[in-house]
Order: structure tokens, then sequence, then C-alpha cells
């Protein structure tokens, strides 16, 4: 595979949570001419603010304003579990699109994040796991702290902050929540940078973080997430 036509899918249980976690990340593999999936398995029916398929319709217009590619399987909010059919599902969309890169969510420990994200996370690594040609999988970050996430490989989005906080902004019915507030998605993406990059003396730059869950780089060497830009 050329290193710029990976592919790239990302599996999350709730329409905005790609946007919370790793939109900097997927819009600079999308604008790197890499193909960008994102699979969300439910409508996110059940938060108290959402109506019809507004959540889902969000999620559209905010895939949309990157270019990148949007699946739906509209399972019930709240209710995924860490199943054969769960697991199965993930599967089938795994063997269909053949990703390079797998991202999901950082499986919290139980009590302290969303029960979907950590059904989620546990079905989609059992089915990357045992599919060959992924040769990564990377948790991303939880979209509210996690005292034990503690990121191995952090993404440069500065060029795609600006667009973060427009994306996060599309997602209007759930704008009461406090972690959907743009300036905080800039504040967290700030600090990570200072994590990352002790050379910033500017502090103006703005990172991703991901836990490393499986990293392969193949005896050909040709192994990159991005443009010439070695992963690791
Ligand atoms: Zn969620």
């Amino acid at each position: 595979m050329n290193n710029n036509n990976q592919v790239i899918l990302a599996v999350f249980a709730h329409p905005d949570d790609d946007v919370l976690t790793c939109y900097g990340t997927l819009a600079r593999l999308h604008r790197e001419k890499h193909q960008v999936y994102v699979l969300v398995l439910t409508a996110g029916e059940r938060s108290k603010t959402s109506r019809d398929d507004v959540r889902i319709a969000e999620a559209e217009a905010a895939a949309q304003l990157v270019g990148y590619s949007l699946i739906n399987e509209r399972l019930l909010d709240g209710k995924l579990k860490y199943n054969i059919d769960t697991v199965a599902l993930i599967e089938k969309h795994i063997l269909r699109l053949s990703p390079h890169v797998v991202i999901t969510h950082y499986p919290q420990e139980h009590g302290q994040g969303h029960q979907d994200h950590v059904e989620t996370a546990s079905a989609v690594v059992n089915a990357a796991r045992r599919i060959g040609n992924v040769d990564w999988i990377l948790y991303a970050e939880p979209p509210i702290q996690s005292c034990d996430f503690s990121p191995s490989l952090f993404v440069d989005i500065t060029e795609y902050m600006d667009l973060k906080k427009r994306a996060i902004s599309i997602h209007r019915s759930e704008s009461t929540k406090p972690y959907m507030w743009p300036e905080m998605a800039e504040t967290r993406a700030r600090w990570w940078a200072i994590q990352a990059d002790l050379d910033d003396h500017n502090h103006n730059r703005f990172y991703e973080p991901f836990v490393i869950v499986k990293g392969l780089l193949r005896r050909n060497g040709t192994t990159t997430l991005s443009g010439g830009d070695t992963f690791i």
C-alpha cells in the first residue's frame, strides 16, 4: 500500500466522540491523502439534548467539514455490549475497509467513563487484533480526563486546531456539556503539546494524545502514518 493511501478507521460509540478525541488527527490524515472512515455505533439518542436524528446530522456536518466518511450503525445508545454480535459487526467493517490504523475509545475504568466507551473499546481491540493488516491500534483521549490515561503517541494538530473547534461547535445539541466547550479542547491540546514537545517555547502548538495498543513497523520500513513523517 502506498504511504499516501493508507486507510484509517475510527470506531466510537456516539456521534460527537470523534470530534472530541481525535478530530485534528483525522483531519490531518485526510488532508495528507489517506482514506479516513469514522464508524459511529449509535445515534446518541439517549442524550438529554437529543431529538430525532439531530446528533447524526451534526456528526455528518462535522465530517463534511473535513471530508471524511461517516458510517452509522444505530445500535442502542447506552446499551452497547462487548459480545459476539458487536465484535462481529466491527469485524465486518474492518474486513470491508481493510484499515491500516484503527482508533477507538480509551477504556476508562468502570464508573469513570461512559459504559458504551468501555464496551466499544473491548470489541474494537478484539476484532482488530485478529485481522492481519491492522498494523496500528490506538486509544484516543477520553473526553473527560482519566487519572490513568498515559499517552505514548502525540500528533501535532496545530494546523487543524481551528477546524476542531469549529467541528465541536457544530454539535450544538450537546453544547451545554462542559467538555463541549471549544476553548476547553484548545487548552487541552496546548497542554498535550507541552508534554510532547519541550522545545516549543512559543506554547502555540496543539497536539492530540494516544495510547498505542499495537504498533507494527514492517520489515520493508514503509510503515508510516502520514506522508513522509515516520509514525514513531
Ligand atoms: Zn461518547
